[in-house]
């Protein structure tokens, strides 16, 4: 039976992306080669590779716009590292939501100044800081779109006039936002885009090329532009799912289409939760991502049944992350609101049962 696959990442992939991987697996194109024992500098990969920078730019409307995308490895971690390398002369300010913020923080201390211009860590981070200062100066400020851990999503940018760069790793392609606030957008793949194994980087190029300090090449985002995403051998497989992924939502209708169904998926999820007595939900309401939905049951004594009628019911995944406990529903681009839907008659039946 195929579960309803609540994992928040490594997570679900559309079955026809799946099944489309495995065939190039076997036979890219036809060719009677694998995918994965060709050259990356063949015709056949080029093109995959030119194609997926180029779907990126488009579903984000940010074509012709002095941006680049690339196809990195590292995962998102490494960029935490490689903006402030890139990015950071003496002063950058950070918005502090969550884990992933903080372990951006960590990285970037170590190049200069980092200046938390907000942080919710005072209620483990279960909302987001507003109203904060941002202070002149800064080489940049780094924001995180979607906390996945906590199940809090930003949903208003700030104005600033230092450059903007967030880590969307949990939410890029899933709702419609004006992409171009942003000069530098990173994502690792394994959310809505595709395996893990490469990160997307969005950047206007613009920014770079000012900081001091010498780059070393493989950290050098100039150095990537300039090898168009193959200065160094790319993970071939994970481009190729993270291209049909990106022709998906594109066939799908793009980004407003998707994010009309999330937001669906999201809706039934959290009436469910304010509405079921058995569940708590986590997140300051008004902040609550439509990605990540963070809850608790208000009976941990329950949590043995619970878990037993989601195996039953073929959900997985479900489990919430160790620093906050309780249950972490997932609900990236590619699950149903069939998934959602399972997931919500079951909370009711919990509720029947008392
Ligand atoms: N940023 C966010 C928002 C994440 O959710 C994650 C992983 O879940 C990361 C960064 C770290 O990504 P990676 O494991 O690709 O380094």
């Amino acid at each position: 039976m195929k579960k309803h696959n609540f994992s928040a990442g490594p997570c679900i992939l559309p079955q026809e992306v799946l099944l489309k991987a495995s065939e190039a697996v076997m036979d890219l194109n036809g060719s009677g080669l694998s995918l994965i024992e060709i050259s990356h500098r063949s015709k056949d990969f080029v093109a995959v590779m030119e194609k997926a920078r180029s779907l990126a730019l488009e579903l984000l409307g940010l074509e012709d716009q002095g941006y680049q995308a690339l196809f990195l490895q590292g995962g998102a971690s490494l960029e935490f590292l490689m903006v402030a390398y890139n990015l950071m002369e003496s002063k950058a300010g950070y918005l502090n939501t969550g884990t992933w913020s903080d372990k951006a923080i960590k990285e970037a201390k170590l190049f200069g100044e980092v200046v938390e211009v907000g942080s919710s860590k005072d209620e483990n981070f279960n909302y987001i800081p507003k109203g904060y200062t941002i202070p002149e100066g800064l080489d940049y400020l780094h924001l995180t779109s979607n906390n996945t851990i906590f199940g809090t999503q930003l949903k208003k940018f700030p104005k600033t006039e230092a450059p903007l760069v967030c880590d969307m790793s949990s939410d890029i392609f899933s709702r419609q936002l004006d992409f171009s606030q942003f000069d530098l957008i990173y994502a690792g793949a394994q959310k809505n885009m595709g395996p893990a194994g490469t990160t997307l980087v969005v950047v206007k190029e613009a920014i770079l090329g000012k900081v001091s300090r010498k780059i070393p090449s493989m950290l050098d985002y100039q150095v990537h532009i300039a090898k168009d995403s193959m200065f160094n051998t790319p993970s071939v497989f994970a481009v190729y799912v993270s291209m049909l992924t990106l022709e998906w939502l594109k066939n799908l209708g793009g980004i407003s289409a998707i994010e009309e169904i999330n937001e669906k998926k999201a809706q039934l999820l959290y009436s469910e939760i304010d509405l079921n007595p058995v569940f708590e939900g986590y997140a300051n309401k008004e902040d609550r991502s439509h990605m990540n939905a963070t809850f608790n049951l208000a009976d941990e004594g329950l949590k043995e049944t619970f878990d037993h009628m989601l195996k039953e019911a073929g959900i997985n995944g479900l489990n919430g992350h160790r620093s906050v406990g309780g249950y972490r529903a997932s609900m990236y681009n590619a699950l149903s609101l069939e998934s959602v839907g399972v997931l919500v008659d079951v909370m009711s039946e919990m509720e029947r049962k008392g």
